[in-house]
C-alpha cells in the first residue's frame, strides 16, 4: 500500500542510504527521507567528496607550479581558474548524488523529500516545500548525520566567519585565511587553499595537529605542511573571532598565555561537529538525546525503542563515512535476523593531505596507557625506490606489533597513497595475521605498500631487506 513500509531510514547520507539499499537487497520494502533535494548527505554534498576533488585539483596546479621542472617538465603561465576548480568540484558532487537516484530506483526504494518528524512509533511526517506525506512503517533508522560545531566567542554567520560548507565553495580565491582547529578538516582545507596560494593558518588548541591520531604522525605532517608554508600554532586558544565587515578577526591566547590578533579573509571554524537531530521530534517517541546531543542504542544499534534503530555520526564513535556505511549494513542485516559483526578498533582512519595520513588499530599512546608491551617496526620512504621515483620521500610506516604472538596492534602511516595502503593493514588485524606472517609475503616492487614488509621485518627483528 501507499507510504507503508517496513523500513524507513531517515537521512540519505553514506549511513542512510546504504542501509536503505542493503535492506532493499535483503527483500524489504524501504523509504529513505531526506530534507535536502540531493541524496547523499554530508559526505557527498559537503564533505568527503567535494573536499577530495578540491585536494586533487590543488595538488596537481601545487605540482604543475612547483614540482614539474624536476621532472623536466616546462610549462609557463600556469595559471588558477578559481571559478573552473569550483565548478569542477561541483560536477563531481553532481555525478555521486546522481548516481545515488540512480540506486535508489534500481533497488525500489522510495525516495521522500522533506523533513522527518516522528508522530509516534510507527509514524512520520514528512513535510517538503508543497506537501506533507505520513509514512507507516515497522521499523526506523535514524541517520541524521551532523553538523559542524563552534566554540564560544565564535559566531558562525557564513560571511566571513565559515566552515567547511562554505568554503567548499567560496566565490573567489581567498588571499588569506584562519584555520580554527588542526583536526582532520583542518589540515585537508588548509591543504587545498595553501597549494593555491592562499596564505594559510591554523590555530590549534592542544600541542599538536591531529592530535587523536598517533603523535609522531601529527609531527610528521607538520613538517610537510611547513613546505607549504602553512603558519601552525599549537598550544593556543581561540577566545574569538569577529566579521569586521571585509575580513574576519581571530583573537587567541598563544603558547606563552599572550593575546594575539591575526586578520585574514577568512576565518574558517574546524573544531569538531556535533550530531544532529533536529526536527525529528524525537520526544513523540520518548528518545531523549544524550548531553552531547547523540542518540543513545545498545549493541544492536537499537534505540531505547525497539523498532528505532540509529546509526551514523547521529551515535557515538568516529564521524567517519565508512563506519555510517557499515552500521547502515548492520542495522538492515539485524533486522533481518543476521548476526553481523563490526570491528570498531580495526576501523581506518584516513586524512587526504600529501601525503596522506593514515592509521588503523591502536595508536603509541594508547598501548602505553593501557600496559601493553609492543615493539616498533619503522620504515621511512626515503629509503623506498618507489617514493625515490615519485619524488614522495616524506613520511614512514610504523607498525605496532605484540612480541608475544606477533599480533598486529597498530599501524600509522604517512606516505604516498596511504589511503589506499592502509587496507591491508586492516585485513592483517581483521583476520591475526601476524607481523611474521606479512613480513614474508611477496609484494610487488617497487611499490608504496612494499615498505609494510619491511616495517615488519624491522618489527620481527631481521631487519628491512629492499629498497
Ligand atoms: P550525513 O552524511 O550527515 O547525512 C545525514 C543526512 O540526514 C543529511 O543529508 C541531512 O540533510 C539528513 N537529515 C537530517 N535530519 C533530517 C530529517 N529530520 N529529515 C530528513 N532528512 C534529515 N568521512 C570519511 O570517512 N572520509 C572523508 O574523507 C571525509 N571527509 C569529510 C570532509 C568534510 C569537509 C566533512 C564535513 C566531513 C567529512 N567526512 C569524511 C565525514 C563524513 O562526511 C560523515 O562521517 C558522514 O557523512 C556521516 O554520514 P551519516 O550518514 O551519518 O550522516
Ligand atoms: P576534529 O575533531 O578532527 O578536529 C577538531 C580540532 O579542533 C581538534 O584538533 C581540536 O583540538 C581543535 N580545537 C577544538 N577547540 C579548539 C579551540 N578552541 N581552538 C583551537 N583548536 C580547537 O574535527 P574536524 O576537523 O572539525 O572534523 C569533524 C569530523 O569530520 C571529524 O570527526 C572527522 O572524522 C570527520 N572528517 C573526516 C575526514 C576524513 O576522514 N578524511 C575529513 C574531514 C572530516
Amino acid at each position: 500500500m501507499e507510504n507503508q513500509y517496513d523500513i524507513v531510514v531517515i537521512g540519505s547520507g553514506p549511513g542512510g542510504y546504504v542501509s536503505a539499499i542493503r535492506a532493499a537487497q535483503l527483500g524489504y520494502r524501504v523509504a529513505i527521507v531526506e530534507k535536502y533535494n540531493t541524496l547523499g548527505g554530508t559526505c557527498t554534498n559537503v564533505g568527503c567528496i567535494p573536499a577530495k576533488a578540491l585536494l586533487d585539483s590543488s595538488e596537481h596546479y601545487h605540482q604543475a607550479k612547483d614540482q614539474f621542472h624536476a621532472h623536466g617538465i616546462q610549462v609557463d603561465n600556469i595559471a588558477l581558474d578559481f571559478t573552473q576548480f569550483i565548478r569542477r568540484k561541483s560536477e563531481v558532487v553532481q555525478q555521486n548524488t546522481s548516481g545515488l537516484v540512480y540506486l535508489m530506483k534500481k533497488n525500489k526504494i522510495d525516495v521522500h523529500t522533506g523533513v522527518g518528524s516522528f508522530v509516534d512509533k510507527t509514524h512520520l511526517k514528512v513535510t517538503g516545500t508543497d506537501k506533507t506525506t505520513v509514512l507507516t512503517s515497522r521499523y526506523f533508522v535514524i541517520a541524521t548525520g551532523s553538523k559542524p560545531s563552534s566554540i564560544p566567542g565564535v559566531t558562525i554567520d557564513k560571511q566571513r566567519i565559515i566552515t567547511s560548507t562554505e568554503g567548499l565553495s567560496l566565490a573567489a580565491r581567498p588571499a588569506s585565511m584562519v584555520i580554527i582547529g588542526g583536526g582532520v578538516i583542518g589540515v585537508e582545507m588548509a591543504s587545498v587553499y595553501a597549494r593555491i596560494g592562499t596564505e594559510v593558518t591554523i590555530i590549534e588548541y592542544t600541542d599538536s595537529l591531529i592530535p587523536t591520531m598517533d603523535k609522531e604522525l601529527g609531527k610528521a605532517l607538520q613538517k610537510t605542511l611547513s613546505k607549504l608554508h602553512i603558519r601552525v600554532l599549537l598550544n593556543s586558544k581561540v577566545q574569538s573571532a569577529a566579521n569586521t565587515g571585509t575580513s574576519a578577526s581571530v583573537q587567541f591566547l598563544d603558547a606563552a598565555g599572550q593575546t594575539q590578533q591575526l586578520t585574514a579573509d577568512y576565518c574558517m571554524v574546524a573544531v569538531g561537529r556535533k550530531a544532529y537531530t533536529e526536527g525529528l521530534n524525537l520526544s513523540a517517541v520518548g528518545i531523549t538525546p544524550e548531553k552531547n546531543g547523540k542518540i543513545k542504542v545498545d549493541a544492536q544499534l537499537q534505540t531505547s525503542v525497539p523498532n528505532i534503530y540509529a546509526i551514523g555520526d547521529v551515535i557515538d564513535g568516529p564521524m567517519l563515512a565508512h563506519k555510517a556505511e557499515e552500521e547502515g549494513t548492520f542495522v538492515a542485516e539485524v533486522i533481518h535476523g543476521l548476526k553481523p559483526h563490526i570491528k570498531y578498533d580495526f576501523i581506518p582512519s584516513v586524512v587526504y593531505t600529501w601525503p596522506e595520513v593514515a592509521a588503523a588499530g591502536a595508536t603509541e599512546e594508547q598501548l602505553k596507557a593501557q600496559g601493553v608491551t609492543y615493539k616498533v617496526g619503522k620504515f621511512p620512504y626515503l629509503a623506498s625506490a618507489r617514493a625515490r621515483a615519485s619524488m614522495d620521500t616524506d613520511g614512514f610506516v610504523k607498525v605496532l606489533v605484540s612480541p608475544q604472538y606477533g599480533e598486529v596492534l597498530g599501524v600509522h602511516i604517512i606516505g604516498p597513497r596511504a589511503a589506499d595502503v592502509i587496507a591491508q593493514c586492516v585485513v592483517s588485524m581483521e583476520y591475526e595475521i601476524t607481523a611474521g606472517e606479512l613480513a614474508h609475503l611477496c609484494y610487488a616492487h617497487p611499490t608504496y605498500s612494499e615498505a609494510l614488509k619491511d616495517a615488519y621485518l624491522v618489527a620481527t627483528g631481521q631487519g628491512a631487506i629492499n629498497i
